[in-house]
């Protein structure tokens, strides 16, 4: 079967009844499957998924269906842990949730630390933002070995991004703040003209090692 998101006319395959579906994304914990999905499966216990919500299920399930090749690793690079490092310095430092947004090509890329409860301990989550109302998609994780694991529908191009990132991570930072006024670590208005040229407000500067 294909399904197609009415709003985009994005498509997935699947072949899975919607009892497989459940089955497959009803033991996950991940923040992808969080909220709206969970939603869905509800829903789709109960025999009213419509449109998009159709679309969003059966492209979930297949993300996690255990069945389908996996998509392959992109190594990003050794300056990946230096960046694992730094969002667990930050987390050390008093912030809970270390998170820095970036931004290329118009999407937003949002990286932040993994929960130390869960399977992913010291992964950073990747998350994309297209700003078309979708609101922040979840796209991959970087393993502390450096790897990039996309799911699949990741945008091409952001591994070449997450590798840029890794190797000047400080630049990046920069022209996210120039480009948008606001810090990348915690999104507050960038006021004065040090903290604009840095990209990152004096505090979480001080948070994150910079
Ligand atoms: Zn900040």
């Amino acid at each position: 079967m294909i399904y197609i998101n009415p709003k985009n006319n994005a498509k997935v395959s699947s072949e899975l009844t919607r009892q497989e579906a459940i089955a497959i994304l009803l033991p996950h914990k991940e923040p992808e499957v969080t909220g709206f999905i969970r939603s869905l499966i509800f829903h789709g216990q109960n025999q009213s998924l419509r449109g998009a919500q159709v679309y969003w299920f059966y492209k979930k399930a297949e993300e996690f269906n255990p069945n389908k090749t996996a998509t392959a690793a992109i190594t990003v690079g050794a300056g990946f842990a230096r960046i694992q490092t730094m969002f667990k310095q930050a987390k050390a430092k008093g912030l809970k949730k270390p998170r820095i947004k970036l931004k290329s090509n118009g999407r937003k890329i949002i990286l932040s630390l993994a929960p130390d409860s869960g399977n992913n301990k010291d992964h950073i989550y990747v998350k994309i933002n297209d700003g078309n109302g979708e609101g922040d998609i979840y796209s991959g994780k970087v393993t502390p070995a450096g790897e990039f694991k996309p799911v699949d529908g990741c945008p091409e191009g952001v591994a070449e991004y997450l590798q840029q990132f890794a190797n000047d991570p400080l630049q990046a930072i920069i022209a996210y703040g120039r480009e948008t006024g606001e810090c990348s670590c915690c999104g507050r208005e960038l006021t004065n003209h040090v903290s604009i040229e840095l990209g990152i407000g004096p505090i979480c500067r001080e948070r994150f090692g910079f």
